[in-house]
């Protein structure tokens, strides 16, 4: 990790500029859409040092998003004198759900019943600790049911091992409602990555009126996620209001292992 002040210094510039870029295309895009709200950016920090997080939140970022609990975890640790809202957005495991609880402000990545069990759960022993404690009760969890936008030939196309993740649009209501009433989370909206080789633009309307339709229902539920460096500006048009942004932030990021 470079720690001389020279390298830091440039790096610094490095994400001030780029963060200036991608802030200068979700204002054109917004108004190019005709929005009043400029919607907010999650800046997505997966696989980069905690130096880069401190350096964005220097620079104001307050929202940043990670997809491993592990690395989540220890970063939220290591930063947490600074003021910033973790947002989990991977596939989490159900034994995970007791680690997240303890720093996250959202979870984008619902995409079963059991893991609405799993969070209601550890929300409810974190906060049992923390009242024995003497510490007051976590403000609770955002959560938005992320929806699988694959046709059924995209579907059956993919390797089962990279699912991009999510609930089956039919499935996503019955999993709102299951979020809506379990005690320690709250239901944020729908969450979604828009699939591999379709246009984005399609995807996220039809993210849009699943969105519509949760809200019919839930009617606070109003967060739209969606969004990422390549597609932001139709998402932007599409009505998103929390876009992930990693790679035109941060760079490009080290191959996956
Ligand atoms: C990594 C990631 C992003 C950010 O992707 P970029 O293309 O780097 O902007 C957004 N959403 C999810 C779910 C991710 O895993």
């Amino acid at each position: 990790m470079p720690t001389d002040p020279a390298a830091t210094s440039e790096r610094r510039a490095d994400l001030e500029r780029r963060l200036g870029a991608v802030r200068a295309r979700i204002t054109a895009a917004s108004r190019e859409a005709g929005r009043d709200r400029v919607p907010e950016l999650i800046v997505v920090t997966k696989f980069f040092p905690d130096a880069d997080v401190r350096l964005l939140q220097e620079l104001g970022v307050r929202d940043v998003g990670e997809n491993r609990d592990q690395e989540a975890a220890s970063k939220a640790t290591e930063l947490a004198d600074l003021d910033l809202a973790w947002h989990f957005i991977g596939q989490l495991q159900g034994n995970k759900a007791k680690s997240v609880v303890r720093y996250a402000t959202a979870l984008h990545s619902l995409d079963r019943s059991s893991l609405v069990t799993a969070l209601g759960k550890a929300t409810t022993r974190e906060n049992q600790g923390r009242e024995d404690a003497g510490l007051p009760r976590r403000a609770a969890l955002t959560t938005l049911v992320q929806v699988d936008l694959r046709d059924d030939a995209q579907r059956e196309a993919a390797d089962p091992g990279v699912g991009r993740g999510g609930a089956l649009p039919a499935d996503v209501l019955q999993l709102a409602d299951l979020v809506a009433e379990t005690e320690g989370l709250e239901l944020g909206g729908v969450m979604a990555v828009a699939p591999l080789g379709a246009p984005p633009a399609s995807a996220f309307e039809r993210l849009a009126s699943i969105a519509a339709d949760v809200r019919e229902a839930h009617p606070g539920a109003n967060w739209i996620s969606a969004g990422m460096s390549h597609d932001l500006e139709q998402a932007i048009a599409a009505g998103a209001t929390h876009l992930r942004v990693g790679s035109d932030v941060l760079g490009p990021r080290p191959p996956v292992l």
